[in-house]
């Protein structure tokens, strides 16, 4: 962050994320689970069609256990969906429609999955650290100042996993499942300073995890962590996509980039930037909490922060928002004057100020 010194009054704090606090604390069991419980039968053989239409049986019924005596269960349904999906790939709505099963690439490059870096992040918002954090490779987007262009534009970078070992480096960090997570979380009463290597969840970006999510799905079926799971995301999805998340993901920590289609063309090469995303974004609300993240960009406060926020403050009442000051210029924002600067102290006030008239609750 930079170190500017408001003279503002903060917009009030969050009180809220209540659902994914009731999960990261114990109290609640990570939604992937309740999931899991839900029992059904299903031939993976089965076209896309059947196996949508018990998907939807099953996630809108009011028996938490499903089918009785079904061997399989939600979220494998889910997992085998997201799979058959890669035959015509739609996870975003580029909807290329290639076949990723038979090695076909799509816009966003990417083809199986390949995992970048993954640590216990301590950069993340308050409320989300400490953050078992997967980079996925790849991106969905191609914006031209990406902060992580290293890891978006190069989707044959990092290493691949099978989900059962992604699965098992997931339950490590969970000090209640972990043995090693165990030893060091409590080997840090005494250390408070160490980085921690227990998590408070998992959280799922890359790039974009959206290209990954079959990997995901089928991740989870292999696990039986307690951690919440976090969809971190330029939420560039499908309806589709959306509903594999349901009853998967705890909260979304969202990118909320622009206010406006020809900002998100220009800058990051989509189309139909804000039907899509702002549906994505009311999709999301109704199925668990929501932290928007709206990276300012200069000379967008306009076009781009204010129509974020005062969409937000009448949209998704229940959001926590951080309105994020340290973009720098990156990777090809030289070809673009008006991003070739870092925002100005008096642009970063002017979206506090807006936040704060708009009595938005802020992360922090
Ligand atoms: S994830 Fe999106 S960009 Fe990538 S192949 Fe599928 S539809 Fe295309």
């Amino acid at each position: 962050m930079n170190n500017i010194n408001f003279a503002l009054k903060r917009p009030r704090q969050s009180e809220r994320l209540t659902k994914y606090e009731a999960i990261a604390s114990g109290e609640s069991s990570p939604r992937y689970m309740v999931t899991k419980a839900r029992h059904c039968d299903f031939d993976p053989d089965d076209d896309i069609q059947s196996l949508w239409e018990l998907h939807d049986e099953l996630l809108l019924s009011d028996d938490p256990e499903g089918i009785p005596g079904g061997g399989s269960d939600l979220l494998q349904l889910k997992a085998r969906i997201a799979t058959k999906i890669f035959d015509e790939c739609i996870l975003c709505e580029r909807r290329c429609k290639v076949n990723r099963n038979a090695g076909e690439i799509g816009k966003c490059g990417v083809g199986e999955s390949r995992i970048s870096s993954e640590f216990i992040h301590m950069g993340e918002e308050p409320e989300i650290i400490p953050s078992y954090t997967v980079f996925f490779s790849g991106c969905t987007f191609r914006c031209v100042y990406c902060q992580n262009y290293d890891i978006s534009t190069n989707p044959g970078g990092g290493k691949k996993l099978n989900p059962e070992e992604m699965a098992r480096m997931i339950e490590e960090r969970d000090s209640k499942l972990g043995h090693r997570a165990k030893r060091i979380a409590d080997a840090e009463i005494s250390l408070p300073f160490a980085r921690p290597f227990w998590a408070k969840n998992v959280n799922w970006v890359g790039g974009d995890p959206t290209s990954n999510l079959p990997f995901i799905l089928s991740t989870l079926t292999f696990c039986r962590s307690g951690l919440p799971q976090v969809w971190n995301s330029n939420m560039y999805l499908t309806r589709e996509s959306m509903r594999l998340l349901d009853g998967v993901i705890d909260i979304y920590l969202t990118d909320f980039k622009y206010g406006n289609d020809g900002c998100a063309r220009r800058l990051s090469g989509v189309e139909n930037y804000f039907d899509t995303v702002s549906r994505n974004h009311l999709l999301a609300s109704e199925q668990c909490d929501v932290l928007v993240r709206h990276l300012v960009l200069p000379n967008h406060i306009e076009c781009c922060t204010f129509p974020i926020l005062e969409w937000v403050a009448e949209n998704l009442p229940d959001a926590v928002i951080n309105v994020m000051d340290q973009y720098r210029p990156e990777h090809r924002a030289s070809e673009f004057d008006e991003i070739m600067r870092r925002p100005t102290q008096a642009e970063i006030a002017s979206a506090l100020k807006r936040a704060e008239e708009l009595n938005l609750s802020l992360t922090g």
